[in-house]
């Protein structure tokens, strides 16, 4: 056999395995991307030397044959994948194909969200719900009829008159990232290993043998084709609309779109806006809209050749776990970090991850040496979520938590129903460190300059013990920090001496006091106006306050209690730094009071942080989702959903030359 014969070999071999562990056992162990990449090799080759395509190839069939534990369910007509786009020039490919097919015949293009979940057939028969299967091998699936009954957005009787005698409708059965949360939160209080993501929980919830355990893992449903012909309806958008008004749940979240370009801009807003939806998706579905085009262009081996699905960066990956390092925070808090084998996510090389904590490590059976899923998701600290236990060799190693700090050598205490074990040195060099870079970083003092490199200087050079030494700092002291130039010295003084002003909310930040952000921080400066008041509250005057619950009232007492804090608070009295609100003399600034703001997109001058402070120093609120409690919406360039919700609410939309006309 020739180098190319046997590498096609071998690649169907792991094809095949990949599929049979993806669709049948809902248990992967090569990433989405890799499998991507070895069905691409595998299709070039089959191209390069057709001779080498048998009738099995995985580029020929979709899926994996269904699993003899179900009964099995025969396709009225086959059930295809989609071909991949993976980018821009790629879609822009598809529509030249697709043109040249479709000669002068103009057509739109129906653009929708790729649901990452399975695809499902529906059976409706007089208008009830006859019975419904996995898309398997494309010809048989599996019967989970009595599963998908479980399925609450699944009709059991359909709507309105006309209906067909026999209806059978596909669509994708996919778990709300809310009810994945929430299944995972009551895993881990179970002790149990938390599952990995929303596709394979759904698809593993979908095809369990008892319908009560599907039923446990509350899925949902959304339509998106009417696989029976209906004589009045001509294109994919009117098929969507009719799928609603027969009582299917159909996503609304639909552009038709005339040029590849307006396709570019939905796939664009998409991938931007994945984020604020409440499922999960994988990318853009493109289809022709005619139905009747649909039908002439029709398909090759497993994919029609009037749709593609253009594939967002994957937002998982997997790779090697090769140790277990622990640093410390700056509440002492000991954090797990996993040093990875680098690995591309979403576009970003990761080395590291949150491994949240021991207990986490344990439940999950995460051991040093595993092949491991990672997942990151927008701005969030990747993580890893789960081994995969069939890549285990028998070297892997379990880990265990130190017992003394890493850092500074210190005791290790690890309160009863806590998660995180904590240094209780209060003078650990880490947690030093940890609070002056939070102390002058931009949400809280804002000190240019003083970042991750010259806090650990200082504080490793015992230059700085607490924040409060930051304002004791000369040109003499910071004259002995190696490699900091003198113009460097200058600055930092200069901004150390800006920082004096920032105010009571800031301060109230910088003090890492647990649970005191910086809306908290914000509601109790204005509340209480001064420190000393602040400090003088006792526990029912804390939780009086709007938005201050017990256990915040709790933290700010217990910080408050210890005299090492009440001192680093009087030092940065008498450094002269301002721990009044309103900031100095300026009258108290409420032109924002009571409003609600949520930022989305690029601002042109303003960073979202920025924005935010400015907002709260006017005494508005920020909050992360549009509901109909939000006063505006402030959107920049590349806006997500956010903007699009806001429309449909009818809350006012402003820019940000809008935003400061409210307030300046
Ligand atoms: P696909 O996911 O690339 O696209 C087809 C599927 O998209 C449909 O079957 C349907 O389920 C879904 N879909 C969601 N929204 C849709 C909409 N609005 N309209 C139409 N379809 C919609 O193809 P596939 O054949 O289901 O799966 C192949 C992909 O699965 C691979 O590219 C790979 O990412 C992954 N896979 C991974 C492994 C692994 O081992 N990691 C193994 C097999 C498959």
């Amino acid at each position: 056999m020739n180098r190319d014969a046997a590498r096609a070999k071998e690649l169907r071999e792991i094809l095949t395995e990949a599929n049979h562990r993806y669709y049948i056992l809902d248990d992967p162990t090569i990433s989405d991307a890799d499998y991507d990449a070895a069905l691409r090799e595998l299709r070039s080759l089959e191209e390069q030397h057709p001779e080498l395509r048998t009738d099995d190839s995985p580029t020929q069939r979709v899926g994996a044959p269904p699993a003899a534990a179900f009964e099995p369910y025969e396709h009225s007509r086959a059930m295809l994948s989609l071909a991949n786009a993976m980018s821009h020039d790629e879609l822009r490919s598809f529509d030249e194909r697709v043109r040249k097919l479709t000669g002068s015949t103009p057509f739109t293009y129906t653009c929708e969200l790729k649901i990452d979940g399975l695809a499902i057939a529906l059976l409706y028969i007089d208008g009830r719900f006859a019975r419904g299967g996995t898309r398997g091998d494309g010809i048989v699936g599996e019967n989970v009829t009595e599963n998908l009954r479980t399925i609450e957005s699944i009709p059991l009787r359909l709507d309105g008159k006309n209906l067909p005698p026999t209806l059978e409708v596909r669509g994708e059965v996919y778990l709300k990232k809310s009810d994945f949360h929430k299944l995972n939160v009551q895993r881990e209080r179970d002790g149990l290993a938390i599952f990995a993501n929303p596709r394979n929980t759904a698809s593993g919830g979908l095809r369990q043998l008892d319908p009560s355990l599907t039923r446990k893992r509350r899925l949902s449903f959304f339509a998106y084709q009417l696989a029976t012909p209906i004589a009045d309806v001509q294109g994919q958008f009117q098929a969507l609309n009719r799928l609603a008004a027969f009582g299917f749940p159909v996503n609304h979240d639909v552009r038709q779109c005339a040029t590849i370009e307006e396709v570019l801009v939905f796939v664009a807003e998409w991938e931007n806006g994945r984020d604020d939806l409440d499922y999960e998706i994988d990318g853009v579905v493109v289809k022709v809209d005619s139905l009747a085009l649909q039908e002439q262009l029709g398909a090759v081996a497993r994919d029609p050749r009037w749709a593609i699905a253009f594939k967002f960066k994957p937002r998982e990956a997997m790779t090697k776990l090769l140790g277990i390092n622990v640093s410390v925070g700056r509440t002492g808090t000991l954090n797990p970090v996993a040093e990875l084998a680098p690995v591309q996510i979403g576009g970003v090389v990761v080395r590291n991850a949150t491994l949240h904590n021991a207990e986490y490590i344990a439940s999950n059976d995460i051991r040093i040496g595993d092949t491991v899923i990672v997942t990151r998701a927008g701005d969030v600290i990747p993580r890893v979520v789960a081994p995969v236990l069939a890549s285990r060799d028998g070297s892997e190693r379990l880990f265990t938590m130190p017992t003394l700090c890493p850092v500074c050598g210190g005791p290790i205490d690890h309160p009863e129903g806590e998660a995180m074990s904590r240094c209780t040195n209060a003078a650990c060099p880490a947690q030093a460190m940890e609070r002056v870079r939070h102390f002058a970083s931009r949400q809280a003092m804002d000190i240019e300059g003083l970042g991750e490199v010259l806090a650990e200087q200082l504080t490793t050079l015992n230059l700085v013990h607490d924040v409060s030494d930051i304002y004791a700092l000369d040109a003499k002291k910071l004259g002995t920090v190696p490699r900091l130039a003198e113009k460097s010295i200058a600055n930092v003084l200069h901004a150390i001496g800006e920082s004096k002003q920032r105010g009571l909310a800031r301060v109230l930040v910088g003090l890492s006091i647990r649970f005191v952000g910086a809306q908290t921080a914000q509601v109790l400066a204005t509340h209480f106006g001064t420190m000393d008041a602040l400090m003088a509250a006792d526990g029912a005057a804390l939780e009086a306050v709007p938005g201050v619950g017990k256990e915040v009232a709790a933290a700010l007492l217990l910080f408050f209690s210890q005299a090492r804090n009440r001192s680093i608070i009087k030092h940065l009295a008498d450094s002269g730094v301002s721990l009044v609100a309103p900031i100095s003399d300026a009258p108290m600034k409420t032109t924002l009071a009571g409003k609600t703001f949520v930022l989305t997109g690029t601002l042109p001058t303003m960073s979202r942080d920025e924005a935010t402070a400015e907002i709260h120093a006017h005494g508005g609120r920020v909050t992360g989702s549009v509901s109909a409690k939000t006063s505006y919406v402030v959107v920049g360039d590349d806006p997500g959903s956010k903007a699009q919700k806001a429309a449909e609410l009818g809350i006012p939309i402003l820019d940000e030359e809008g935003l400061r006309a409210l307030y300046s």
